[in-house]
């Protein structure tokens, strides 16, 4: 068999690998996921929670501002047609399959991409909300993101010309583009609509971020992967189950704030690491 991570020492890599198997062995595992993960999906990874644009715009100007709110529209639905055409990858398929197999009680995500659904996990607390829906701040009305954006494209044709539209090199969307943009409204009163994202500045839901506790409570492991913890919700996640004192792996590229708490961290690509847990992770709890 090969070695699952090619990695510049892959002796340091094969046997970090190891000692986050052992960390987890026989465990019910809690995770929690960043861009990371999605990266392999073609989702290149902002810092902003949510906003496909390259500065986070915050729920303020979003709000309170016509042209934020014109260009925050067009990058938000350049951005998801992007994340529509994305596909799961093997790092969301693994976890998927370590739920199936009891290993795995849930994941909570940072990212608004939809992708461990997609690829079958059952229990997913969506801390920084979904792509997948928007809804009217004046009413409530929630509506399905693909309904929204068929009428984005009907009463904005030229979004739908590539050539039309100034992509920045990391995806961002040149302002512009965004003239002449016709924001949609809701069709139940006319209100102002917001995609169901927690948006730069904003707080994760009290009750959002209690499901999270949940889960990391009842489960006796904390997986991070694809993470960089620079999100205060997840460094508080961390802290939950260190003052537990169960077990912390973090798998990431490059550093991340709380390397120094971790029990192990293994720095390399999410999807690698996780199909490789999926596979030895079930057969040491066959074997105990
Ligand atoms: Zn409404």
């Amino acid at each position: 068999m090969h070695d699952p991570i090619s990695a510049a020492s892959p002796d340091t890599a094969a046997d970090d690998l190891a000692r986050a198997v052992d960390a987890l062995a026989g465990r019910r595992v809690a995770v929690l996921t960043g861009a990371g993960v999605s990266t392999d999906s073609g989702i290149p990874d902002y810092r902003g929670a949510g906003a496909p644009v390259r500065t986070p715009m915050t729920a303020q100007q979003f709000l309170s501002n016509d042209d934020a709110r014109r260009r925050y529209w067009v990058g938000s639905h350049l951005g998801w047609r992007a994340f529509a055409a994305a596909r799961p990858n093997d790092g969301h398929r693994a976890l998927a399959d370590l739920e199936r197999s009891g290993i795995v009680t849930g994941i909570v995500t940072q990212n608004v991409d939809g992708l461990h659904l997609r690829a079958g996990s059952r229990r997913v607390v969506e801390l920084h909300g979904t792509m997948r829906r928007v809804f009217c701040t004046h009413c409530g009305q929630v509506f399905d993101r693909r309904d929204l954006a068929a009428r984005v494209e009907h009463d904005n044709p030229w979004i739908t010309v590539p050539e039309n539209v100034e992509l920045g090199p990391d995806g961002d969307v040149l302002p512009a583009t965004s003239d002449g943009f016709v924001i949609p409204a809701c069709s139940v009163c006319g209100g102002m609509l917001k995609p169901d994202v927690v948006f730069f500045g904003e707080f994760v839901p009290v009750a959002k971020f209690a499901e999270a506790e949940q889960l990391v409570r009842t489960s006796d492991a904390l997986l991070i992967a694809g993470s960089s913890l620079v999100v205060n919700s997840g460094v508080r996640l961390v802290e939950r189950a260190r003052r537990r004192r169960v077990p912390v792996v973090i798998v990431n590229r490059g550093a991340t704030k709380s390397d120094v708490k971790a029990t192990v961290k293994i720095d390399a690509g999410a999807s690698e690491v996780l199909r490789a847990l999926a596979e030895t992770l079930p057969l040491r709890a066959a074997s105990q």
